[in-house]
């Protein structure tokens, strides 16, 4: 449990700062996963009274305060229409609604889970954060710095640019609502595949693999093209095993993940939520079985 002598409700954000310097004090997002952290601080600091919550979109980008929780991302139709619905996708796995309604987006990506869910869909969106000290930083830089270094700063906003890209987004989980034992986020820009990996069991990261425009026409190439950025794209990462599962069992799922997701925003197919229900939901919502893509992976 976490206790600490004081709480503060900063009415700036330069207030939060000031306080949040000090080594003895905490920042609370949503608290859903601090308050089961067992430490003790003189001072809470409470960033909800800062105009935080909420989702800003213009003709180019979006602009997602760090109080914004989970279940605004997953309902929010602007951010789904325009990146194909990953952001419902990415987030309706993660505990239930009542949890959602109270974990914030700011949270998620100032605490960099390895199993973050959230981490690994804004990374292949190639999105920014907004920190009060040291402005605006891609979010692949962030997600990268150690977390002690980062320690006392605050994450005011993400930041995703309209570029036109699509998205698709899947997950693996030995059950529903637990933590995924792989995440997968694919996106795709021009001739350009943005992959990104959690839950590996290490931090998500994202690479970029380009498109083989030698092939592109050819019969059957955008099979072809998708079995080729699933096996480059794996070679990029590393993988871990733990109570979940192997190293070489993510390594597999992970090649088999990329590959149904890049067929999806071929428009060849269409990826659902898990794997172990072997059922696929299409953009509508309704669920159907995808024989055909798994009779495929099968004769790999
Ligand atoms: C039981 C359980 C299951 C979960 N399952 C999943 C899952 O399957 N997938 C998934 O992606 N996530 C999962 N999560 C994580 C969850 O979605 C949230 O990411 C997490 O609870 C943190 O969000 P919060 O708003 O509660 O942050 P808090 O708990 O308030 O804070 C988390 C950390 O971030 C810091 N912080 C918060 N906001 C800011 C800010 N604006 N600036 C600087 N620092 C800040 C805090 O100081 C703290 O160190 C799970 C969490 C729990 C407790």
């Amino acid at each position: 449990m976490i206790q600490a002598k004081e709480y503060v409700r900063p009415s700036s954000l330069e207030e939060a700062y000031q306080l949040c310097r000090r080594r003895s004090s905490v920042v609370a997002g949503g608290m859903m996963w601090l308050k089961m952290e067992n430490i003790q601080k003189q001072t809470i600091i409470d960033l909800s009274g800062l105009g935080l919550a909420g989702i800003e979109e213009d003709e180019e980008q979006f602009r997602i305060g760090a109080m914004t929780t989970l279940r605004m991302l997953e309902t929010h139709p602007g951010l789904n229409q325009e990146f194909d619905g990953i952001f419902r996708e990415c987030t309706r796995h993660i505990v239930g609604v009542q949890f959602r309604n109270g974990a914030t987006v700011g949270g998620s990506i100032y605490g960099r889970f390895g199993f973050s869910d959230i981490l690994t869909c804004l990374l292949a969106l190639d999105a920014y954060v907004e920190l009060y000290y040291g402005g605006v930083m891609p979010l692949a830089q962030f997600a990268a710095i150690p977390r002690s270094i980062t320690e006392r700063n605050i994450l005011v906003r993400i930041l995703i640019k309209k570029d036109g890209r699509r998205a698709a987004y899947r997950t693996v989980r030995r059950a529903s609502t637990d933590f995924p034992l792989l995440a997968c986020c694919v996106a795709k820009k021009g001739g350009q595949w943005q992959i990104s990996l959690g839950a590996r069991p290490q931090r998500a990261k994202a690479v970029v693999i380009s498109e083989n425009e030698e092939s592109c026409g050819a019969e059957g190439w955008e099979e072809q093209e998708a079995i080729r950025i699933a096996k480059e794209g794996v070679k990029a990462f590393s993988f871990g095993s733990n109570l979940r599962g192997s190293g070489e069992y993510r390594r597999v799922l992970a090649e088999l993940l990329i590959r149904r997701l890049a067929r999806q925003l071929q428009g060849q197919g269409e990826a659902g939520s898990g794997m172990g229900s072997g059922r696929e939901q299409s953009k509508n919502g309704t669920m159907t079985e995808s024989d055909q893509s798994r009779k495929e992976d099968n004769r790999r």
